[in-house]
């Protein structure tokens, strides 16, 4: 049996050999980045420019090359295909040092809301299909502190100015609930200008929060931003 069992799954590697989820190159593991990719994608690092009221912005990839096909195929085809690849990257970088240093004083992880008509047209909100499991192994309860109040248009196409009108009371808490001396980590798909996480920040700091910090898994630190106006 066991002899058997060890045939089909080689026949399998074989007529499937576990690929990229970027370039297809063929892999060791499956839904692991090729070399390349790896290279050109991760970059676990904080945002060197102050961005208040956010404390600390950490990216696990930066916002092209790839990551930007994977989130798009997730979020404008819903592709959940895409899902064990992003997972995969965040578990292979969960142990960096910056991972640690971000989360030590942490005491509750919060999502960038959709808005209901978004929600219910994708139907699932993108950012909690990426860290929810991750954060569950980190202890991190993830919580809907907030709501989406108005159904906004696709950012990318604006610019930072234009985003900040459009978002301006966006967002609102979902209850009344007390935050007096918690730090919150907001966690977001794609971070770029930094106006989304800012609101949400503005809302969560209305409710007492003490500190409020961004853990986004793709982002733009200026790198292309201000060439393209890509964005979320
Ligand atoms: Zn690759």
């Amino acid at each position: 049996m066991n002899f058997l069992r060890g045939l089909w799954q080689a026949v399998i590697y074989f007529l499937f050999p576990p690929r990229c989820p970027n370039c297809r190159e063929i892999v060791d593991e499956r839904y692991q980045l090729c070399a390349a990719c790896e290279e050109k994608i991760l970059r676990v690092d904080f945002y060197d420019r102050k961005i208040p009221p956010l404390d600390k912005v950490l990216r696990v990839t930066k916002y092209r090359d790839g990551s930007q096909e994977l989130l798009r195929k997730l979020k404008f085809d819903n592709n959940l295909g895409v899902v064990p690849a992003l997972k995969k990257i965040l578990d292979d970088v969960s142990n960096r040092e910056e991972i640690s240093k971000l989360l030590s004083d942490i005491n509750f992880a919060v999502p960038v809301p959709l808005h209901n008509e978004r929600l219910n047209e994708r139907g699932f909100n993108q950012t909690e299909k990426i860290f929810g499991e991750w954060l569950m192994k980190k202890n991190l309860p993830l919580r809907n502190f907030l709501i989406r109040t108005q159904a906004t248009p696709r950012l990318y196409k604006f610019g930072k100015a234009e985003r900040e009108k459009i978002l301006s009371g966006a967002f609102a808490a979902a209850t009344k609930i007390d935050l007096r001396g918690k730090n919150i980590l907001i966690v977001d798909d794609i971070f770029t200008t930094g106006t989304t996480c800012k609101e949400c920040a503005k809302v969560l700091k209305s409710l007492g929060a003490a500190k409020i910090s961004v853990l986004a898994f793709a982002a733009d630190f200026r790198e292309n931003f201000s060439a393209d106006k890509q964005g979320r």
